[in-house]
């Protein structure tokens, strides 16, 4: 049987009518790291509770290497759930601090060694397991930490966001051991996080929820390169993507090599450029959304056509880049460049996306692919 966490149209509704988490589902294979990402109270610590046993679903069902485990309480499901990692116990031994989550689930002495060394073997600890904390270094005490949440050997991993109180440095070192021993032990792992960066590192796939709803689940690249919708976009990418109303004024026959161009018509300006063939599908006037990433515009002459027209409103360095906030009409816009671009507060620019990184939203905020 296949040691996987499954979702599927779990609700969870609380006493007050509150839906915190609307029919999500969700696949997470053995040795695969899924982290839950969106914004404050949409509903990641409660999908995790939820998988812990520690929330009941209200509908839905949840399956742990298959079976259905609604109605399991939280110990018999045998996860693992991390809310932090703890600082280690300073008069234990490394030995000691690994085994002493084990104290409570009556072991014998035999099981608990075994136990020990193989997370100590995982870990790279073997040579140190008679020290004392304060004879550690940095790394190694860090890996005691994250030995001591997972020498339970459980189903699956839970963590809710882990490194939250850790520094900057220690949580950048921290995610690199935490995904290493995760490869190695071929377990399913959810994490949340609100912490975007710490989500493109560590998830092999990413669940991005809002309001309660998953709203894609994929890949960090494919999350970037193909948002599902307005949201995705927004959410994903620093700066964020601009997200700019405009209309479809029709779509050209494809050219002799496939390729589709589209007339849109935004903020004041008409503008040609390459589309997806499904672009082909919407009705000519109708109302869509353009995504273009920041880094993704090129400068052209302010008298060029077939271009957008700003005004550089705030100029902000960025070490090697610069992010210009533009502004065109009540339309901001982001836009990243070399740090050594000759620009100016009050500019009036031209503007154009690069071929094929222009995204188009249909009505419904979803994307045209
Ligand atoms: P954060 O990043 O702020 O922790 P989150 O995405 O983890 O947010 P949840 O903690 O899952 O969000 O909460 C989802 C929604 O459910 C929020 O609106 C929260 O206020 C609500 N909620 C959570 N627990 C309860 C509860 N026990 N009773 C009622 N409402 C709750």
């Amino acid at each position: 049987m296949t040691a996987n966490v499954e979702l599927v149209d779990v609700t969870k509704q609380f006493g007050n009518g509150l839906v915190a988490v609307d029919k999500a589902r969700l696949s997470v294979a053995a040795g695969e790291v899924v982290c839950l990402l969106g914004p404050s109270g949409c509903g990641k610590t409660t999908t995790l509770r939820m998988i812990a046993g520690l929330e009941h679903a209200t509908s839905g069902d949840i399956l742990i290497g298959g079976q259905r485990v609604n109605p399991l309480p939280a110990r018999a499901r045998n996860v693992a759930m991390t809310f932090q990692f703890y600082a280690l116990y300073p008069s234990l031994t490394v030995e000691e601090n690994l085994a002493y989550p084990l104290y409570a689930e009556r072991l014998s002495k035999t099981d608990i060694a075994a136990r020990v060394k193989r997370v100590s073997a995982v870990l790279d600890l073997d040579g140190v397991l008679h020290r004392l904390p304060y004879q550690l270094g940095e790394g190694e005490k860090q890996r005691v930490a994250v030995g001591r949440s997972i020498i339970r050997e459980p189903t699956c991993f839970l963590f809710d966001e882990p490194l939250s109180r850790l520094d900057i440095q220690l949580r950048q070192s921290m995610r690199t051991q935490i995904i290493e021993v995760l490869s190695k032990l071929d377990k399913p792992a959810v994490i949340v996080t609100h912490d975007q960066i710490e989500a493109l590192t560590m998830a092999d796939r990413i669940a991005v929820m809002n309001f309660g709803k998953i709203e894609q689940v994929a890949s960090p690249h494919s999350l970037f390169a193909q948002p599902a919708n307005v949201f995705v976009a927004g959410f994903i990418g620093t700066p964020q993507m601009n997200l700019i109303k405009a209309v479809l004024g029709g779509v050209d026959a494809p050219a002799a090599d496939g390729t589709v161009r589209a007339k849109f018509r935004l903020l004041g300006e008409e503008i040609t450029a390459p589309v997806k063939a499904k672009v082909a599908e919407l009705a000519r006037d109708c109302a869509v959304t353009i995504g273009i990433r920041p880094r993704s515009f090129e400068f052209v002459g302010p008298e060029m056509a077939n271009a957008l027209h700003a005004k550089v409103d705030i100029l902000e360095p960025m070490g090697a880049e610069l992010l210009a906030h533009l502004v065109e009409g009540d339309t901001d816009m982001r836009c990243v460049v070399p740090h050594t671009t000759k620009l100016r507060v009050g500019q009036r620019i031209g503007l154009r996306c690069k071929p094929g990184q222009l995204h188009v939203f249909d009505a419904n905020g979803i994307l045209v692919e």
